[in-house]
């Protein structure tokens, strides 16, 4: 079995839905027996996050937003030619929900789930309807009905520990040949309370599938050929990645490129399944192969960045030859449940780096009884990933002059224990700049291999062979 992620824009139109078909299609009659999950169309659960908020405040505009997105979707429904009436059910529910909103003048974590839960609901319906008519023995599901079961955490639920063998248990009992079209981003909590694992999150589903079924791959379908060494929309000149290994590919997802979810390779390197990274719109390129050993001989091997973060400066001459000065201030981070990315310290100041949505006004506070504190917005993460990182002398002196030749001041750096990351943190507006100007410097021209040369060798070579990319002279 494979199991088969379609992101948003694959099945963001009547157009990108006939290619998933066909995608889906080959991997069936080579025997694959494919197993589907999808994410919501594109820009739908930014709609529905966005009816949830409005319905609090005018009951009136509730049939406008539905409106909006029943035409979304209608469009698509009638460019396949199928049913027209398939969604009525989820859009007459849909807008209850919202209704109900605006008559309680209240909305929870727990209803906001609901609420985008929708997105999936119905690009599921769609997908496998299209399938059907193809010929394809395809069926929807919610993803909750086949055992994601999950904790009550809305907004960034996690599975329970018995997921696993509940996915596999509610599978087995499937007739055979069915080829499932599965809900992204959404569980359940073993009350029956609708949650989503987190924005981004259906990649999250189909690693957790392809671990719960001892799947043979995790086929990740999106809009890039593959992991890419940046951002394409960010550095045009960025090419695929042939290979990489799961911490490097975890670390690239924690640290923002957006191509996979942070949590995705767990799953999937729990049971050493490989995860492949497709492009729906160019499904003839390799894409990128992530594995849990790569012998690649690389420095760096792609660069990723994260907007929107703080900075947070903690200056305290307690301490100075102190010790439990640290765990002081862990332990508020820990009773705020805020995550800390990236971390540097001196004998008198620790400077960390905190995703802007979370909401820090508080925890400042606490801290400010004991330190000086001082908080920075507008400023953006750098991070080189690579294991090379760790065995190639001068990666970090070419990414500081890289920057100060441009005149980028370095706020903060940071390098991992693992050594598969070298980050720094730069004021946003120069964010562009300095990622476009390290790229150039990690991978221009004449700096190392083709990425086709080196995609061609990969495809030529045996399976796990080993794999020299961007080789220095
Ligand atoms: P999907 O809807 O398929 O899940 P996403 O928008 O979540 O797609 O992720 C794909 C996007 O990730 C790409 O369009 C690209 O702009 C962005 N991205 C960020 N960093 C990278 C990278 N290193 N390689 C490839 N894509 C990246
Ligand atoms: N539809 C969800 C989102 O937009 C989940 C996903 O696309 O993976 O965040
Ligand atoms: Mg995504």
């Amino acid at each position: 079995m494979i199991v088969m992620k379609f992101g948003g824009t694959s099945v963001g139109s009547a157009g990108s839905i006939r290619g998933v078909i066909d995608i889906i299609r080959q991997a069936a009659n080579s025997g694959k027996d494919p197993f589907v999950v999808v994410s919501a169309v594109s820009g739908v659960t930014d709609m529905l996050l966005a009816a949830a908020r409005s319905s609090l405040g005018k009951g009136s505009s509730v049939k406008g937003i539905v409106g909006g997105i029943e035409r979304k979707h209608a469009d698509i429904i009638s460019g396949l030619g199928i049913a027209p009436d398939i969604l009525l059910e989820d859009l007459a529910e849909l807008e209850k929900v919202l209704y109900g909103i605006w008559l309680v003048r209240e909305i929870t974590a727990r209803t906001t789930d609901y609420v985008a839960s929708f997105g999936e609901c119905m690009s599921s319906r769609i997908v496998a309807a299209y399938a059907k008519k193809c010929g394809l023995n395809a069926k929807e599901f919610n993803a909750y009905d086949l055992g994601m079961i999950t904790d009550s955490n809305f907004g960034s639920a996690e599975i329970l520990p018995s997921t696993y063998e509940a996915i596999a248990a509610a599978v087995e009992k499937m007739p055979s040949g069915t080829i499932p079209v599965v809900t992204g981003f959404v569980g359940k909590t073993s009350e029956g309370e609708v949650t989503t694992l987190g924005r981004g999150g259906s990649d999250y589903t189909a690693s957790i599938f392809g671990a719960a079924l001892g799947a043979e791959e995790i086929q990740i379908w999106t809009d890039a050929d593959g992991v890419m060494t940046a951002d394409p929309k960010l550095v045009p000149g960025a090419s695929t990645v042939p290979v990489v290994s799961f911490e490097e590919a975890s670390e690239l997802a924690y640290f923002g490129a957006k191509v996979l979810h942070p949590k995705t390779i767990l799953p999937a390197m729990s049971r050493n399944i490989p995860v492949r990274v497709l492009n729906t719109f160019n499904p003839h390129n390799g894409g990128t192969l992530i594995l849990r050993e790569v012998d690649a001989k690389r420095d760096v091997t792609a660069i990723t960045c994260k907007k929107d973060v703080y900075v947070v400066n903690i200056n305290s001459l307690r301490m100075l030859l102190a010790y439990g000065f640290l765990n002081r201030v862990f332990r508020l981070f820990e009773e705020f449940s805020v995550p800390v990315d990236l971390i540097a310290t001196s004998e008198v100041n620790v400077s960390m780096t905190i995703e802007k949505n979370f909401d820090i006004s508080q925890l400042v506070e606490r801290l400010k009884e004991f330190a000086d504190v001082r908080v920075m917005s507008d400023r953006a993460s750098i991070s080189l990933v690579g294991r090379g990182i760790k065995s190639v002398p001068g990666v970090g002196g070419r990414m500081f002059s890289t920057l100060g030749n441009r005149g980028i001041n370095v706020e903060m750096a940071s390098q991992s224990y693992s050594d598969v990351n070298l980050s720094v943190v730069v004021k946003e507006d120069q964010l562009e700049e300095a990622v476009r100007a390290l790229h150039s410097e990690f991978f221009g021209a004449g700096n190392g291999l083709a990425a086709e040369a080196v995609a061609s060798a990969v495809a030529a070579a045996p399976k796990g062979a080993y794999l020299r990319s961007r080789q220095k002279n």
